[in-house]
């Protein structure tokens, strides 16, 4: 139901997509799970009722063995938590206790279950062992599973809404978002998330508003309500007044005209004041978005996320298919490089079928940390990529480099699958230049030896700053510590491309910094050569680059270096380029 009062609230999140949508409003969260019924069972109903509570538990243990039998042979281990929930189903504390509860109390199986895990929860939760405490998570999993039975709630799949909506959710995760119809779904507003977090880079990708961090807002919309989202603000409006709809309707309209104006000077060369060809390439998730990196003017694939052809799925990809992607990419960008990063999955990108559940998954057995642990699954991405680079330019990125053994072995690896595939008879590119990114501190300490093993660096400020900050890329409440200008990181910058130059090997960029106008003066006086952004920030990145100048850019640099907080760095790039770049027109969005 709509808000019946139709008062007009704003809220502030965080701008996790720019661009503006006005429309209905749909709420994705399982409806019923959090909120539970209570009501008296007569005693002539109580048989019916614990009836009712049985085939709702029976239903669950259904559907987790199925999860379980379609889990590949070889992932078995990994559904090893799915066993233990089966058992937990039929627990004597929880499957007794709730059907004595409805007895003795004479209330509904929901209320129940619920009662019972509140009374449970706890006794795991105090134990000392870690192994015990964690099953206090599997008891409130499972109770959820057998409540979604109960009351008939359902995870609705964003696949098959049938309206034209804005999408409300506690949370969408990256793969949920790379699911999103674009026919149907205008943009999204969620309670949790940051503006790095790959649900907002996914986003942007398909240029669809979005708003996250806004903490309770799936408990404030109705279904149905009118709202307003702004990206570019950060902010969410529900049951606009007629001026703020008015008023919103020719923001809207400048926005998407000011798009218009920037897609046709893409596809010129980003050439700074002083004759400098800068590179802005496109950062891309699926194969279908390399049309839009070629319509903006890209001039190249900086940033091929893999990952995304192994989540929504039950088992992993063979190596045809992932060939058959890779070509297809390939072959979309003739005579322009596609870099193609090996898998980066877990951390906030973690894909059921091959994941276990990880304490801290952001600082676990991530990207090239899960690759050298499971050869057989690197090896099959390794083998389509070198086929498809026999189909174009293709550059290796390996994401997460930690130290300089895991370069080794990945090389290693690769050789490895050259010699298979020449072995096979199968067209294949011997050669490819490989690269790192520079994404974890200990990387961007030791760019100086990595240097001599590796033909580019390509810096992931996401990452980079999460962990040199040591703050969740995904968490609001430390937002305010994510500067890619902090000057920690700005040192770490400088000392990664110094160490490029030392050994002469390029350096780029495609972290999201990256797209952020206001720091492309710093990013071409620390010596980058190639930007990778998301597609839609392409032609806005290659006009700034127009109006700069390299030697400028070059002495402004070291300037910043001599400051000591992110504020005062913020201060001299607003005063230097902040008329220059932002006047009206260039400001990608607000932070
Ligand atoms: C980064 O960390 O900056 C990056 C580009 O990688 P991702 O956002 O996929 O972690
Ligand atoms: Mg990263």
């Amino acid at each position: 139901m709509p808000h019946k009062e139709n008062k007009e609230i704003t809220l502030k999140g965080i701008g996790g997509s720019p661009g503006i949508c006005i429309g209905k409003a749909y709420l994705v969260d399982k409806q019923g799970v959090d909120v539970v019924p209570k009501y008296t069972i007569f005693n002539g109903d109580l048989e019916t009722e614990k009836k009712r509570f049985k085939v709702a538990v029976k239903k669950a243990l259904d559907e987790l063995h199925k999860i379980i039998i379609d889990t590949p042979e070889e992932l078995r281990e990994n559904a090893q938590i799915l066993e233990t929930h089966a058992v937990l189903l039929k627990d004597k504390m929880l499957y007794g206790r709730t059907i004595e509860t409805i007895d003795r109390e004479r209330i509904n199986a929901e209320w129940a279950l619920r009662k019972v895990v509140l009374a449970i929860k706890p006794l795991f939760e105090s134990m000392g062992d870690s192994y015990l405490r964690d099953r206090a998570e599997d008891v409130v999993n499972v109770s959820d599973r057998i409540m979604k039975h109960l009351t008939g709630a359902q995870v609705i799949n964003i696949n098959n809404i049938d309206k034209r909506v804005i999408l409300i959710a506690k949370e969408l995760s990256p793969a949920e978002t790379s699911q999103i119809n674009l026919d149907r779904v205008m943009g999204f507003v969620t309670d949790r998330g940051g503006r790095s977090s790959h649900t907002s880079i996914i986003a942007r990708t398909l240029e669809i508003p979005a708003v996250l961090g806004l903490e309770k807002i799936t408990s404030i919309i109705h279904n149905d309500d009118i709202i307003i989202v702004d990206g570019t603000a950060g902010v969410v409006v529900i049951n606009p007044s007629d001026e703020t709809l008015a008023e919103t309707e020719s923001r809207k309209n400048a926005y998407e005209a000011r798009r218009a104006l920037y897609a046709r000077s893409g596809h010129l060369p980003a050439t700074t004041k002083d004759g400098l060809i800068m590179a802005v390439m496109g950062n891309i998730e699926l194969p279908e978005e390399v049309v839009a990196v070629r319509d903006r003017g890209g001039d190249g694939i900086g940033l091929y996320r893999t990952e995304f052809q192994y989540m929504a799925r039950k088992s992993f990809p063979g190596e045809e298919e992932l060939f058959e992607h890779y070509r297809e990419v390939v072959e979309l960008m003739p005579d322009k490089p596609v870099t193609i990063r090996t898998l980066d999955i877990n951390g906030d990108k973690a894909v059921a079928y091959a994941s276990e559940p990880e304490e801290n998954p952001v600082l676990g057995l991530r990207a090239i940390r899960y690759c050298l642990q499971k050869p057989k699954v690197f090896m099959t991405q390794l083998r389509a990529i070198l086929r498809a680079a026999h189909f174009g330019q293709v550059r290796l990125l390996l994401p997460m480099i930690s130290r300089i053994e895991e370069i080794i072995e990945a090389k290693r690896l690769l050789a490895e699958a050259t010699d298979s595939l020449k072995k096979d008879g199968i067209a294949h590119q011997k050669k490819i230049p490989v690269g790192v990114m520079i994404e974890v501190p200990s990387a961007a300490i030791m760019a100086d030896t990595l240097a001599k093993e590796i033909d580019f660096f390509s810096i992931g400020t996401n990452d980079l700053i999460q962990y040199t900050m040591a703050i969740d890329r995904n968490n609001r409440h430390v937002a305010y510590l994510y500067s890619p200008i902090n000057p920690a990181v700005l040192r770490l910058l400088k000392h990664i491309t110094d160490s490029a130059a030392r050994y002469d090997i390029p350096v780029f960029m495609c972290g999201e910094m990256a797209g952020e106008v206001i720091y492309v003066p710093i990013l071409l006086g620390m010596g980058l050569k190639e930007l990778s952004v998301n597609p839609q920030s392409i032609p806005i990145i290659k006009d700034a680059i127009r109006l700069l100048n390299l030697d400028q850019a070059k002495k402004f640099v070291e300037k910043l270096l001599k400051q000591n907080t992110a504020e005062k760095i913020e201060h001299l790039v607003q005063s230097t380029y902040g008329e220059l770049l932002n006047n009206g027109n260039f400001k990608t969005w607000e932070r």
